[in-house]
Parts: C-alpha cells; structure tokens; sequence
C-alpha cells in the first residue's frame, strides 16, 4: 500500500519537481517505511525551494535523528547494510571515501576573475538583493559569555593563542590551518561564542546560515558557498561562521540516491576548507552543528573542521550569570537569581532568555492593568516557569544513543563524561 503510494508520488514530482508540499507528504511516507535516507534526500529539496518550511525542517530533524539511532543486530531496514554509523575522523579511510566521490562529482565551482565583485557573486539568482551572509564587527568577548569556563579555556587553548601568536605556535609546531566545530544542544551559545571569538580577536564577523545558501538551480549553491568564502577574504581578518553545517555536509550514507548536486556541495566546501590558509588569508572558520553525528567525516579531517568543542547546556552558576545579565536592563523587585538558577536544569540560555522575556511582559501586562510600573518579580518569574519546558532534554536523549551505541573510536568521550556526571548513562 505505501510502497505504491510512494511511486505514485515520486511519478507525480517527476512531473512536478517544485511542488513542495506533494514532496512533503513523499518524505512522509518514506520516513514510515523506514527509508530515512530518501525522505532527507527530499526534503532537502523541497528546503532548496522554500527554506523557512517549519514543517519541512521539523520533519527533516526527526528523520535525521532516527537515521542516526543505530539498530539493533538483526533488525532489518533498507538503510541497515549502508556505511557504519558515527564513523569518526580516526578511523575513516579518506581516500577511499574521496576515490568514491572523485568520478561521479563535477568539479568543483572555481573563479574564474578572482578579482570579480565578492556582492555580486553572493547574491542567488532570483531572490537577488537577499544577501547570504551578514558582516559585523561583534564588541562582545568571552567575558560576555556567562559559564562554560571549560570551552572557552579550550579554545583559548586550542585557537584563541595560537592565533594572536603565531610565531610561537609555529615553533611548537602547531598548524594554524583548519576550523573549529562547535557542537552542542541548540540555543546554549555555540553563536554568541563565535561573536565572542571574532570579538576578541578584534575580527569582522561573517555569518552564513548553510540552509540559506541552497539554491534550486544546479550550480548555484557552490557558486553561493565561493561567494560567502570570498566575501569573508575580503572582510580579513575574519571568522567565517557557518551555522547548521550538518544541512550542508550531511554524510555521503545519507546522501545516497544521487542526489549529486549536495555531494558537490560537500565538495565544494572541502575545496573551500583545503584553499584556506589562516596565516595569509586572515580567515578563520568556525561552524556549528545540533547533529555532529550527522556530518560527513571527510569535514573532520585534519586541517579541516579538525576540532570539536562541545558547547553544553548552562551549569548553575552559568545560568545565574545569563539570567542576571538579561534581567540587567529590566526593572526588577525581589527577584532572586540563585533560586530561579536552581530551578532551571537543562534550560538553554535560550530558554532563561526566554523565561526573562516573559515574565517582563507579565510585569507589562500587570502595569497596563494597574496603571502603574509594576517591576518584574519572582511571582512573574515562576508563572513563567510554569510555561517554558527545558528544550535541551531530547538533545540529551538523541546524545546518550549515540555515546552509547556510536562512540567506538571516541569522538564523543567529552560529551559520555558530562552525561555520566549527570547520570544520565
Ligand atoms: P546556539 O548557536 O547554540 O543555537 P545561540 O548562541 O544563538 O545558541 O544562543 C541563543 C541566545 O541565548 C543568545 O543570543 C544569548 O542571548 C543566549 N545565550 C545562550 N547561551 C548563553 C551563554 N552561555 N551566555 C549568555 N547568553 C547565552
């Protein structure tokens, strides 16, 4: 019955290719047939053509979730004989990985005036006048960044000195080429850490949303992805922050069923990442991913995103400092923020960002109704509570599957050390 549907559909978008929601309801029905790895291929289509779908992305993040559960021995489904899941960079052959892209994928989408308008060719052809990518110059520093005292130690560690000196790095024989991946639930600060670290770098920030670079014409998203990778050059010294990394580079597994136009976007991010040198360009790459289990390894390799920072819900005192520094420019009366810090476990600073925000419109509310200044108190606070749930939970889930059925060569031993803290394994 589904299977006959399912063709029935496909021959239906043969026909009509841009019909988002016949796709939808394709991808729908594949995902109940256990074919999560067509239902990706196709809704990553239908974002190509409308990227704000909620249904799409929602549909998307659970498909890729259930594509990155592992199986159980013996338990059958069309994508159970693919490539091992969570391979991580250690013991991944590279080589045979990119044989198997090299013959079946264009080359990659090269220049060919390198000294051309950086604008120009980082405008996607219809919606042109939309750009791709934003440029700042964030004032924010690590200091603004309340908690993870670990991350930003290592990445002062790992990147930050190495960096501002890198004649001393060189001595010691570390490479300043490649990224940084950060990973972690969403809204715990993987962005605002990025800020952070062109603020302190005193760099321009250029952001680009992965999902936003997709472009329906076959071509155009690796022209897109140069255009973003210039215009960052242009902007030296820069980090480059690509959010949603995982959209982009999801695994070749994943990626089966020749969907050949996003393998050459992979590629074309590779060829980006491998033209990359800090030193002269100025450029310094972070991304950001919810999926890390979902990337394509070829990424991770040395001198490519090569090194992950786990970027954890907020501890204790962390959200004490978050919820202090929202509430900051905010009338306040009574309000006691080591006892909402208590209350808030597995929040995201997100969610406290949140939390604040409405119980200063509950404040509003009461001051409207009694015409006069009412300031926000813990009575607004914990009708708050009432209604925001922590939305870090099945993040944590989705982790504990993967540590403890995908962790064979210890790419997330950071991530089973806080879980066994937490006792969640
Ligand atoms: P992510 O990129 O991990 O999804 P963001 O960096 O966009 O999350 O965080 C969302 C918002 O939550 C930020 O704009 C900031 O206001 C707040 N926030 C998150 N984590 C922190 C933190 N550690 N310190 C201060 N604010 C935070």
């Amino acid at each position: 019955m589904n299977a006959a549907a399912i063709d029935g559909l496909l021959a239906a978008l043969a026909r009509l290719p841009d019909n988002v929601p016949l796709r939808i309801n394709l991808a729908k029905l594949l995902v109940q047939a256990g074919r999560h790895a067509e239902a990706i291929d196709h809704l990553n289509m239908a974002l190509a053509i409308d990227a704000d779908n909620a249904e799409t992305i929602q549909l998307l993040i659970d498909a890729s979730t259930a594509l990155s559960m592992p199986r159980q021995v013996g338990e059958g489904s069309p994508e159970s004989t693919g490539t091992p899941r969570s391979q991580g960079a250690w013991d991944f052959d590279w080589h045979r990985a990119e044989r198997e892209m090299g013959d079946s994928i264009p080359a990659p989408f090269v220049e060919n005036d390198p000294d051309g308008d950086p604008q120009a060719i980082s405008l996607s052809g219809e919606g042109a006048g939309t750009a791709l990518f934003d440029v700042d110059r964030p004032v924010v520093t690590l200091a603004d960044v309340g908690g993870l005292e670990d991350v930003k130690t290592r990445l002062n560690e790992s990147f930050l000195e190495p960096m501002r000196n890198p004649e001393v790095a060189k001595a010691f024989g570390k490479s300043l080429r490649g990224g940084l991946l950060l990973y972690g639930p969403p809204g715990c600060g993987k962005t605002f850490m990025a800020r952070a670290v062109a603020g302190e770098l005193g760099a321009s920030f250029v952001t680009a949303t992965m999902t936003d670079i997709f472009d329906k014409y076959i071509g155009e998203t690796e022209k897109n992805l140069h255009g973003i990778f210039q215009a960052a050059r242009r902007a030296a010294p820069a980090v480059l922050f690509l959010d949603e990394i995982d959209s982009v580079a999801a695994k070749r597994s994943a990626l089966s069923g020749g969907v050949a136009w996003m393998r050459q976007t992979v590629n074309q991010l590779l060829l980006e990442l491998d033209s990359m040198d800090a030193q002269n360009d100025g450029l310094f790459v972070l991304a950001a991913t919810n999926q890390p289990w979902d990337i394509d390894t070829a990424l991770l390799r040395p001198g490519r995103l090569d090194r992950m920072l786990l970027v954890l819900p907020p501890d204790r005192p962390a959200r004490g400092a978050i919820l202090k520094h929202h509430f900051s420019s905010r009338p306040i009366a009574g309000i006691d923020v080591r006892k909402i810090a208590a209350r808030t476990e597995d929040f995201s600073g997100a969610d406290l960002e949140h939390v604040v925000t409405s119980a200063a419109e509950k404040a509003m509310m009461e001051s409207l109704r009694k015409g006069s200044v009412q300031p926000i108190s813990m009575s607004h606070v914990n009708e708050a509570l009432k209604e925001i749930q922590p939305s870090t939970r099945t993040w944590l889930q989705t982790a504990k599957n993967v540590v403890e059925f995908g962790n064979a060569n210890g790419s997330y031993d950071e991530l089973g050390q806080y879980l066994r803290a937490r006792k969640m394994l």
